[in-house]
């Protein structure tokens, strides 16, 4: 089968397509023949080495298909069967063996390209505004970067909750989007200094939590965005990871709090993984909730995708096809 690996760390030069064995399902695991595999920020992570894992290794963690084949002791899927799956590195293939209990079923009335466009941003955005601070009507949240992936979705669970969303984003285009899928308003943090206009529009009170995602250029001030004992959510990196952090500063900016999340714990168990999963079909069924499959590439052209993604040049999902 046809795979995209990765030998040694690097930019996007680093992804090679190469023709590798068909995987064999074990116990306990199903193969899926992929239709659709999800391109996300965290490929560049491991494809840079910033999150390490053991070279070679086929690169992605998300995608939808049908089950091909099942190991043994396999009962939460049958050959035939239409799934989804994230956090399991090896997407960006053909095929992926993945331990059976991470699948999780597609209902009927959801492609295979929204259903990769859902696991991974979308349980992400399901989770940061249930879970992580679970959002309550009236307050306001602060995205950042809120045309990407995990941006357009949360903005619209964010609203879904009842919450005022103010979004950052670095266009125009991007700011069009951000407000179609919600936002209250949105700032060109690229061209105005955020944290003023944060204060304005919040009365000078500031939010009760910033979703960060962005990292090193927003971090420091996305704290001084903060209401007294709000919630600095920082959950990625894609301008650089945040240098070590002083703790007083939590004190002297007004008691906040800060965690840095992520989806891996927030999904662990099959009971979780499948409630926000469904969440997010029903919603999608439902018309309550759209993701926007920006572009889709062939998979042989994977790292064109990573440039774009690194460039600041997509919104919303992207999709590679194998
Ligand atoms: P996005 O589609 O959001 O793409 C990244 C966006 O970040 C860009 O489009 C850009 O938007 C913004 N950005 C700001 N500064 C930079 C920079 N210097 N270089 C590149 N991009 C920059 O990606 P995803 O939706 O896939 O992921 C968003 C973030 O969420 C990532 O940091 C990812 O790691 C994180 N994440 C975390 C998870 C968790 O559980 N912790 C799970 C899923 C994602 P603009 O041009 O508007 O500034």
């Amino acid at each position: 089968m046809k795979a995209i690996r990765v030998h040694k760390y690097g930019g996007a030069e680093a992804l090679t397509y190469e023709e590798i064995p068909l995987p064999e399902p074990k116990a306990g695991e199903a193969r899926v023949k992929i239709e659709a595999s999800g391109l996300n920020y965290i490929d560049v992570y491991h494809r840079t080495g910033l999150y390490p894992t053991q070279t070679p290794f086929t690169l992605g963690t998300e995608a939808a298909g049908v089950v091909d084949a099942v190991g043994e002791g396999v009962t939460e899927v049958k050959k035939g069967d239409r799934v989804a799956y994230a956090m399991i590195l090896g997407a960006y293939a053909e095929y992926a063996v993945v331990p059976a209990a991470r699948l999780v079923p597609v209902p009927a009335n959801i492609d295979a390209k929204s259903a990769a466009a859902l696991m991974l941003q979308g349980m992400t955005a399901h989770y940061l505004t249930h879970s992580t601070y679970a959002l309550k009507k009236g307050e306001t949240a602060l995205i950042h970067a809120a045309a990407g992936g995990v941006g357009l979705l949360l903005i619209q669970i964010a609203k879904q909750r009842g919450a005022n969303v103010i979004g950052t984003v670095s266009t125009e285009a991007k700011a069009q989007l951000a407000k179609e899928a919600g936002a209250d308003a949105v700032i060109l943090y690229t061209q105005t200094d955020f944290v003023p206009e944060v204060k304005k529009i919040t009365d000078g009170r500031g939010v009760h939590v910033v979703y960060d995602s962005v990292g090193q250029t927003t971090f420091d001030k996305s704290l001084d965005c903060l209401r007294l004992r709000g919630y600095m959510v920082l959950f990625g990196q894609s301008s650089g990871p945040v240098p070590p952090f002083n703790l007083g500063t939590l004190a002297a900016k007004g008691s906040l709090f800060l965690t840095r999340p992520t989806l891996v714990h927030y999904a662990m168990d099959r009971a979780e993984l499948l409630e926000r999963a469904n969440d997010l079909f029903n919603w999608t069924a439902a018309g309550k909730l759209k993701s926007r499959i920006d572009k889709t590439f062939p998979l042989a052209q994977a790292a064109e995708a990573h440039r774009q993604l690194e460039g600041r040049k997509t919104t919303g999902k992207v999709i590679l096809l194998p």
